[in-house]
């Protein structure tokens, strides 16, 4: 074969999206030729995963992106990954953000593998209305297909990544056409005295609290030769073990069992398209390993655009390729989430097993969406989760920050830490958005390393989404006051609505999905103005739902993935 003949396909991005594209295409079509091309360029490995695990256990701040901001494309600005949490001292500030607007608090990583590496790893399903918010509630818009129609694809979705999940539990929220591949994770000591405080508890606003097993991409036994959660509790933002699915399990794959090339280093600069019928699409990139950086180009028949909801924009838009809807870079989303954390009335010993493994989801669907947002709700296992770590706790208890002095030590200091610590719960809510056409991504005046323009973020909150969270806070302090009340909690905290969130990670929106005068691509991912350009990711979600998005992605990545392949049959 001529080397230097055009790719049938070349994939950006080594994410899910990505990686999941290229093995689902090279399974279907063997003989096609594909490449992915990829920003990033850590080993993946078991013996680089114990490297993320040592330096995440000595950083002293423990933040999402500890274990990889030393990475050379981290530490070095090429190819930075966001920062992701409001930690200035431990990442770089990607976002150029406008500080007169709401924050845009949710992050990624550049890796192969991508965001994978620090994802908790829940996948529930979108619910049936999230397919059809306009037509149902009057907000939004509706997806151009319907959830029956995604249904196979999430079956096989949760095979390709292994989730575990009690089926049974989702009757009536989620309709299913088989079985998860593994069992639900086993609830934790205190998951299980939560569950039963609460099962007592009346309907909220005509809502019943049901607490159901949290589907996850997470080894409830050994599965494809990955081990059974060790629960060890450190999911976000690494697993130690493997338990917990990540994106490299599917690049790997492709590499190694179906011969496609991955070419890693390579930062994607921009696309050409082909400048007459028949010819191929020209992807610049820069390799961060060379002296120069200088940009370097391959061609291919068909481009698939894996890089999230942040960075396929910006390459669009580097790029100058057309916009016909206007479309690209608008209705960027996320999930707000926020906590409410508390002292169960009796120890819960958190830290045994994953960060969560219960949620109550009768919130996400309901005539309520007509005035504001849906939301998930999940039991935390992990103590005061983001709010307060066991650390802080032990440090408030001994030492007084304002009279600079000692305050407990010795047995008074054991016990204080003994009864507080092991009490420790939070319940979390994690927010619906409206997809709106000026929270958007464009290019901003300050560059990386490589000379490439940072994303420019423009983001505010709309009262329907700041509704969701309000609401979210009502439904959970009613849940407290049952457990106050029941179960001998106390310290609730935040009492009042505070509006204050932080982001799920859940990039969502802006290259979306739907007819051409409004939106960027078609039902199957394929852009109206350019024929040979797919896109995979949950960039192309209309709308985001409660539901937390990778396995919907992955859902729609196998279908997009089998419209590509029909395509090529038919590419010369
Ligand atoms: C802390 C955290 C917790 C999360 N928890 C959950 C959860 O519990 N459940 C859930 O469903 N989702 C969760 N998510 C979201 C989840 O991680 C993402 O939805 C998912 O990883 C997105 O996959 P992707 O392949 O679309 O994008 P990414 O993972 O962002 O992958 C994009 C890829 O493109 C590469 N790339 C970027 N720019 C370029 C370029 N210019 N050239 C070449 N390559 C490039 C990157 O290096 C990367 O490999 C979480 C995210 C975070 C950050
Ligand atoms: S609890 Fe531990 S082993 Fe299980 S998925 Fe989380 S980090 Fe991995």
């Amino acid at each position: 074969m001529n080397p230097n003949a055009p790719y049938d396909v070349v994939i950006v991005g080594a994410g899910v999206a990505g990686s999941l594209t290229a093995c689902r295409l090279k399974a279907t079509r063997p003989d096609a030729r594909i490449l992915i091309l990829e920003a990033g360029n850590n080993p993946t490995t078991p013996g680089e995963r114990a490297a993320f695990v040592d330096t995440y256990q000595i950083s002293p701040t423990k933040s999402v992106p500890s274990p990889y901001a030393e990475l050379p494309n981290n530490k070095e600005k090429f190819a930075p990954s966001s920062d992701g949490v409001p930690d200035f001292t431990v990442m770089n500030q990607y976002y150029d953000e406008d500080g007169k607007l709401d924050v845009f608090a949710s992050g990624f990583q550049r890796m192969i593998g991508g965001s994978t590496w620090a994802w908790r790893g829940n996948t529930p399903r979108f619910v049936p209305n999230d397919f059809q918010l306009k037509t149902k509630y009057g907000v939004g818009v509706d997806w151009p297909f319907s959830y029956d129609e995604l249904e196979p694809y999430y079956m096989q979705a949760e095979n390709e990544l292994g989730i575990s999940g009690n089926a049974t539990e989702w009757v009536g929220i989620t309709p299913r056409s088989g079985d998860y591949p593994m069992p639900g994770m086993a609830p934790s000591y205190g998951d299980e005295l939560a569950r039963t405080a609460l099962s007592t508890i009346k309907p909220i606003d005509g809502i019943p609290v049901k607490i159901v097993t949290t589907p996850q991409a997470r080894n409830s036994q050994p599965y494809r030769g990955r081990s059974a959660c060790q629960g060890n509790s450190s999911c976000i933002p690494v697993c130690p073990t493997g338990a917990k699915y990540d994106a490299s399990i599917h690049v790997n794959k492709a590499r190694d069992e179906l011969g496609v090339e991955l070419r890693t280093a390579s930062v994607a600069t921009r696309i050409v398209p082909p400048a007459g019928d028949g010819q191929p699409y020209t992807v610049f990139f820069r390799d961060w390993t060379t002296v120069d950086h200088a940009e370097q180009q391959l061609t291919a028949k068909h481009v698939v655009l894996a890089l999230n909801a942040i960075e396929t924009p910006k390459l669009w838009l580097l790029s100058g390729l057309n916009n016909s809807s206007d479309q690209v870079g608008r209705n960027l989303m996320d999930h707000h989430s926020a906590e409410m954390i508390g002292l169960f009335g009796q120890p819960v010993y958190p830290f045994r097993g994953p960060q969560s493994a219960l949620g109550v989801d009768t919130f996400r669907d309901g005539d309520f969406r007509k005035n504001n947002g849906a939301f998930r709700m999940t039991i935390g296992n992990d103590g005061w989760g983001r709010s307060g770590s066991p650390e802080k706790t032990l440090q408030s208890f001994l030492w007084d920050d304002t009279n600079k002095k000692v305050k407990l030590l010795g047995k008074p200091l054991q016990q204080a830490v003994a009864d507080k610590v092991t009490r420790m719960l939070r319940i979390s809510i994690s927010t619906e958005q409206l997809p709106n056409p000026d929270n958007r991504v464009t290019l901003s005046d300050k560059t990386d390393a490589l000379g490439i323009p940072h994303p420019k973020i423009a983001y505010k909150l709309d009262d329907y989404s700041k509704r969701a969270l309000a609401y979210g806070h009502s439904v959970t302090r009613r849940m407290w006051q049952h457990l106050e009340d029941t179960a001998g909690a106390t310290r609730i905290d935040p009492v009042q609505p505070t509006l204050k969130y932080n982001g799920a990670g859940h990039l969502m929106g802006t290259m979306r999905m739907g007819d051409k005068a409004s939106a960027v691509v078609d039902a199957w991912g394929n852009s109206h103005d350019h024929p040979g350009i797919w896109i995979v990711g949950s960039s192309v979600f209309p709308t985001g739902g409660t539901a937390n998005p990778t396995l919907t992605v992955a859902a729609l990545t196998l279908r997009t993935a089998d419209a590509l392949a029909d395509a090529l049959a038919t590419t010369p």
